[in-house]
């Protein structure tokens, strides 16, 4: 079976949020399971490397492009039977969730405005405002590569944890075909607020629910003030949303940053500090950021911080994969520099490392 659409020489940069990335050696595009699975198939037998991409909102691709065969994943798939949802891997996900707050529905509402796919959700368990996929993802259905099947995965294994999972832990092994939602149905109301930001906006406490709908317009603007909704008229949205994960520091590389912050900062200055499982405390990258100097609008060149958000890395428009990352270098190696703590970034990186 061959699928729908193949080019090449494809450019890739317009596949991406970043507008970045040289082009693919051939770029596939499939609209089906079986075309997904035929393009991946027909690649292993070759020895042909593959790069799969789904909305390219979380990838920086190198200049050079890929030498391989891209696959777009373009699958659509949206079945609801009660709070059971099951999306195709290439069903946008934003507006997915949007259907399901519409059905009166609870679980994902706050992460509404997520560009992307659903396939893509699993991958690095997609958060915001308190809510993580892995908290619904009932399984995941995908083909594996390495034993020629297609597998259903519980989410039991699937080693979800922040921005991470056993999908991200083993690169390349397994495309994702559809992913199975168990949503709540709570009388159209909200899972209960988990993150004090919204909870204010809505004039409510932590732990309150209010109506779905009124969850996610909330969470909408308060992404779009951030440069977190897509507009492509706006450039501090040419991004991959968070560039940097929020550390995660042992007992013993959190009070060593103590010391630094204290240091630099004085005696009374403290991180942001959250608990995050036995022993470890998650501090957060925006804040090292900004305190290692690195302002919104930080940059002189065609990359540069967001005006609106320290986390986000932007194209300006004019800007190359080089570009982007000497901006993130420079920024990695200024808070490594003030505080001893390394920022990881969280975008894929295709042929390319910071
Ligand atoms: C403005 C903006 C805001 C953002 N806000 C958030 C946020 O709040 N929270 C958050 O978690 N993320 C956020 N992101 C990052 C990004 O949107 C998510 O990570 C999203 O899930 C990526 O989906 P995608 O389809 O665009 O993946 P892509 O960028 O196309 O791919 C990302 C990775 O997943 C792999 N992949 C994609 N689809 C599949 C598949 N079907 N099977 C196997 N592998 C696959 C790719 O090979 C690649 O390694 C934001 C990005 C932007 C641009």
């Amino acid at each position: 079976m061959s699928p729908v659409h193949v080019l090449h020489d494809a450019p890739l940069a317009p596949l991406t949020t970043f507008r970045l990335g040289g082009p693919a050696t051939r770029l596939a595009t499939a609209t089906t399971d079986d075309e997904v699975i035929a393009v991946v198939r027909e690649a292993d037998q070759t020895g042909t490397p593959l790069l799969i991409i789904g909305g390219g909102s979380n990838l920086v691709i190198g200049d050079k492009g890929f030498e391989g065969t891209a696959l777009r994943i373009a699958t659509s798939g949206y079945a609801l039977d009660g709070g059971t949802l099951e999306l195709a891997a290439g069903e946008n996900w934003s507006e997915a969730v949007a259907r399901t707050v519409e059905a009166g529905l609870a679980g994902i509402e706050c992460l509404a405005g997520i560009p992307g796919s659903a396939g893509a959700t699993p991958i690095q368990n997609v958060g915001a405002y308190g809510q993580e996929v892995s908290a619904t993802i009932s399984e995941v259905v995908a083909y594996d590569r390495r034993t020629r099947e297609t597998v259903v995965i519980p989410n039991a294994e699937c080693a979800f944890s922040y921005r991470h999972s056993r999908f991200k832990a083993d690169p390349g092994r397994y495309v994702v075909l559809r992913v199975r939602f168990e949503l709540e149905d709570a009388g159209g109301m909200s899972a209960p607020l988990r993150y004090a930001e919204t909870a204010r906006s809505l004039g409510v406490r932590v732990g309150d629910r209010v109506p779905a709908a009124d969850a996610r317009r909330t969470v909408l603007a308060l992404r779009a003030g951030k440069g977190m909704v897509l507009d492509a008229e706006d450039h501090d949205t040419w991004s991959a949303g968070s560039f940097f994960t929020n550390p995660i520091l042992t007992e013993e590389a959190y009070g060593a940053f103590l010391g630094r912050v204290r240091e630099r900062l004085g005696e009374d200055a403290a991180p942001p500090a959250y608990p995050a499982g036995e022993g470890l405390t998650k501090t957060s990258a925006a804040w090292l950021i900004d305190q290692a100097g690195f302002t919104k609008g930080y940059g002189a060149g065609p990359a540069r911080i967001s005006t609106k958000h320290t986390l986000a890395l932007t194209n300006r428009g004019e800007a190359t994969t080089e570009d982007l990352l000497a901006l993130a270098r420079e920024v990695v190696e200024g808070v490594r520099d003030a505080f001893g703590v390394t920022l990881v970034n969280e975008p894929v990186t295709v042929g390319v490392s910071l």
